[in-house]
């Protein structure tokens, strides 16, 4: 996926490291890359994230073990595939690991830079249900969302507790020794602001729930599972903050015909017997319409043949993957007595008699050609 780092690696661990050796680790490297004590350092910081993403996972048995199993691969539902963690995210989990050395706990959390902070909202997440036509062009979808937004009419002043800083500072025994630690107002949770005056459907943040219809646009190629982040479109932040996102959860409907794995779509045929003895073309469904294919005179049952670029396109890459037609040849329930008496005449007949060659590979064979 990108140029990450093994996680282990970061903390400095080997892999069969204990629970609190890993936290130990973290702790040790927290401290010395967290940002507040190297200001003059811009690399601390994604030093510091670095190894709070790495203890994120590896101190979460469940995570750690899709780790170990998939590298980062594995890890791409767990929220942070793209930018990381954020500050807050880092500084919530702090709470468990230095109590309250830092400070900052809650979810508003945060000792960063100087002054007072916007208070970011929450991230919203809804499921979104996709069917493979869907998901094979690329779809704009319409939800509605029920969401905190910031109420009209709501003023703010200067909040009391920390005389608009955001923060309040205390010197603290840890054990490093004495440090100076600054934590979030828990009063405004970083923002400097209060309430002054707001309308009686504002909350105590100066925010109220509406219903919202929401666009999104779910590129082609998507999968169960998968997570969109829409930045800007969750909850709005307390106190006239910025608003956390909208996570879309994809979810995938299973298709009538057509089986996904991956890339690649499965269909299952079934042909009539005088069809695989003669030959004949026949129609069966894509995503986009039909498609017809030839089958040859004197196919055998489990053949499978293979539509290229009829399966579904790649996520954010070229190509597309195929379509593959497994054949069944069609055995009757029950015949009538007409159709018996044909058969009766065929059955001892020279060429009915099964007598496979090499060229009729079996089962195995025919999946290894499949996936050369
Ligand atoms: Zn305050």
């Amino acid at each position: 996926m990108s140029g990450k780092r093994d996680y282990y690696e970061v903390l400095g661990v080997s892999k069969s490291a204990n629970e609190s050796e890993i936290k130990k680790a973290y702790r040790k490297l927290a401290l010395k890359y967290h940002p507040d004590k190297n200001p003059d350092d811009p690399t601390a910081e994604d030093k510091f994230k670095e190894a709070a993403e790495a203890y994120e996972v590896l101190s979460d048995a469940q995570k750690k073990a899709q780790y170990d199993r998939f590298g980062h691969a594995g890890m791409g539902n767990q929220g942070f595939g793209g930018g990381g963690m954020n500050m807050d995210d880092i500084f919530s989990q702090f709470g468990d690991i230095f109590g309250s050395a830092f400070g900052g706990g809650g979810s508003f959390g945060g000792s960063r830079g100087g002054g007072s902070r916007t208070v970011r909202g929450t991230n919203l997440r809804v499921k979104m249900k996709l069917t493979l036509e869907e998901i094979n062009e690329g779809v704009k979808k319409k939800i509605k969302v029920n969401k905190m937004v910031n109420a009209e009419g709501v003023t703010y002043k200067t909040c009391s507790t920390c005389n608009g800083s955001g923060r309040i500072t205390r010197v603290q025994q840890t054990f490093l020794g004495a440090m100076q630690t600054q934590s979030a107002c828990n009063a405004c949770h970083g923002a400097g602001k209060m309430i002054d005056q707001k309308p009686s459907d504002a909350d105590a943040q100066g925010l109220k729930r509406k219903e919202e219809v929401i666009e999104i646009e779910i590129p082609a190629g998507v999968e169960e599972g998968m997570q969109l982040s829409v930045t800007g479109k969750g909850n709005a932040g307390a106190f006239n903050g910025v608003p956390g996102d909208l996570i879309v959860v994809i979810e995938e409907l299973e298709h009538e015909f057509l089986k996904r794995d991956g890339d690649n779509l499965h269909f299952d045929a079934y042909v009539n017997f005088v069809d695989a003895v003669l030959g004949e073309s026949i129609e069966i469904p894509t995503l986009n319409g039909k498609a017809k294919i030839k089958i040859d005179a004197g196919t055998q049952s489990g053949k499978v043949l293979r539509l290229k670029g009829k399966g579904l396109p790649r996520l954010q890459a070229y190509g597309q993957g195929d379509l593959f037609v497994h054949i069944n040849i069609w055995t009757p329930k029950k015949v009538t007595k007409e159709e018996r008496e044909l058969l009766e005449k065929l059955r001892t007949s020279e060429n009915f008699i099964p007598s496979p060659d090499k060229s009729e590979k079996g089962f195995f064979n025919r999946m290894k050609d499949m996936f050369q």
